[in-house]
């Protein structure tokens, strides 16, 4: 069994349903790998090849894929390298006669058509978490869901998703991923494993792929088992890939409560701004984290109303305050380019960002990904092309969402990009708080590829 993330031109980040093009070779487990590890550890003989981590080319790549002689390949993708991922997987099942599995956010929701353009495709996973494959092993038709599967005679079925409170996703076999190849700016210690307490999201923000992924909590006792491995493994840092990690409090608090008895790990995660109160970041800190990333995508409180956002900006502004009260470093997401977009909003974007006392930011152009409402809205207005297929958000948007124009938008980002980190006090800040010469060496590559856009 091999879980596979193909190789790329570029170092392709393809997990939990988004795919995009890495800034300054930053690269982390593709989570959708992981879990499955978790799952197939007890039912196959798992090896993992992440041929973008290893920095491996197309003919290399293959060379070491064909020598597992995989009898079935589960493999990420995603919008912004579906064509050259196709192309590597259809190669390999040429050379070894593997079935394919794939996973991905394009998979999940344009699957039907995928299936009919893709013959060589097997089967498509839509859920990371779903134990099929473990069923495709066993012969047990009847644990199939979340699937779309192709039978002997050419004809895809579909197994649908199942009602869930929570789900078990085993115990991940981090060890088999290639560890010291991965690294993100917020790890403070390596190194670090991705692992997750949730699946999907109970917001409905209309950009966001995950508002249509129904939400679930992971069976908490398998979760502190995993916990206890890593810290016996002495695995320093862990990276909460959940999308809002503080959700369901009661749950999250017993986590931090199981984290801080522990007391080994730092680690960082995601939430949002009107998720968080002081005890839930008073409990994080103890527990151990440094950093939380909250999307914030606007300065503007009508397109927050517009897009579903759920809250407003002031919320926006009390949550980062928190954090930084706490001590708990902290990055703000802004999308620019939304439909309904202007100079103006994007003006009060760049205001919001200066004023926010935020340690990071992020803007990224708006995409229309696959299963998001607001594509559906854009294709219904006649304002997206619906065979627009393949995009990357880190490169900028080819497609006109609103009434800018994609040159105005990647000027924006740049400009903003530049005013906030040029800023004189934030460079003081910054450098006040420098924890050595490797800090100083990750943070000029991290500004370096925000301020003139390397790679
Ligand atoms: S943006 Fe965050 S909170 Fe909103 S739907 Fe997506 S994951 Fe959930």
């Amino acid at each position: 069994m091999l879980l596979l993330a193909p190789p790329g031109r570029g170092t392709f980040i393809r997990d939990n349903y988004c795919s995009f093009s890495s800034k300054a070779d930053y690269y982390w487990p593709p989570i959708d790998l992981v879990v499955q590890s978790g799952i197939l550890r007890d039912t196959a003989a798992v090896t993992v090849l992440d041929a973008t981590a290893e920095h491996l080319d197309f003919e290399r790549a293959l060379e070491r894929a064909a020598a597992v002689n995989p009898g079935l390949t589960v493999f990420v993708t995603g919008t912004a390298s579906f064509k050259e991922d196709m192309q590597f997987v259809a190669r390999l099942k040429e050379r070894t006669g593997t079935k394919l599995i794939g996973s991905g956010g394009n998979l999940t929701f344009w699957g039907d058509t995928i299936m009919r353009d893709h013959p060589v495709l097997d089967g498509i996973l839509l859920e990371f978490i779903s134990r099929s494959v473990a069923g495709l092993v066993d012969g047990a038709e009847a644990d199939l869901e979340s699937l779309l599967l192709r039978d002997s005679n050419g004809a895809v079925k579909r197994y649908g998703i199942r009602k869930k409170k929570n789900f078990n996703c085993g115990i991940p076999l981090h060890s088999a991923f290639p560890q010291s190849r991965y690294k993100v700016p917020q790890a403070r210690k390596h190194p670090f494993v991705r692992t997750l307490t949730s699946f999907g999201c109970s917001y409905q923000c209309d950009f966001c792929i995950e508002s249509r992924i129904p939400l679930v909590y992971r069976d908490q006792d398998e979760l502190f088992r995993e916990l206890r491995e890593l810290a016996a493994a002495g695995i320093p840092e862990i990276y909460f890939m959940d999308n809002v990690l503080t959700a369901w409090h009661d749950y999250f608090l017993r986590v931090c409560k199981e984290l801080e008895s522990l007391g080994c790990f730092s680690w960082f995660g995601q939430s949002r701004a009107d998720n968080l109160n002081e005890e839930v970041v008073v409990a994080a800190k103890r527990a151990g984290c440094h950093f939380m990333m909250i999307g914030v995508e606007t300065g503007s409180e009508l397109l927050l109303k517009a897009h579903r956002k759920g809250h407003g900006l002031e919320e926006t502004l009390s949550a980062f305050s928190l954090l930084r009260k706490h001590g708990i470093e902290s990055l703000a997401y802004f999308i620019v380019g939304l439909p309904g977009e202007t100079i103006d909003t994007m003006r009060a974007t760049l205001e919001l960002a200066l004023r926010l006392p935020c340690d990071y930011v992020s803007f990224t152009i708006a995409t229309p990904d696959p299963g998001t409402p607001m594509r559906d809205a854009a294709i219904g207005s006649g304002e997206l092309d619906s065979s627009a297929t393949e995009f990357d958000c880190s490169r900028g948007s080819p497609i006109r969402l609103g009434t800018l124009t994609a040159d105005q938008l990647a000027r924006f980002q740049k400009t903003a990009h530049r005013a906030f980190y040029l800023r004189p006090s934030y460079l003081a800040r910054q450098i006040a708080r420098l924890r050595g010469p490797a800090d100083l060496l990750s943070k000029s590559r991290t500004a370096y590829s925000l301020l003139f856009g390397g790679s």
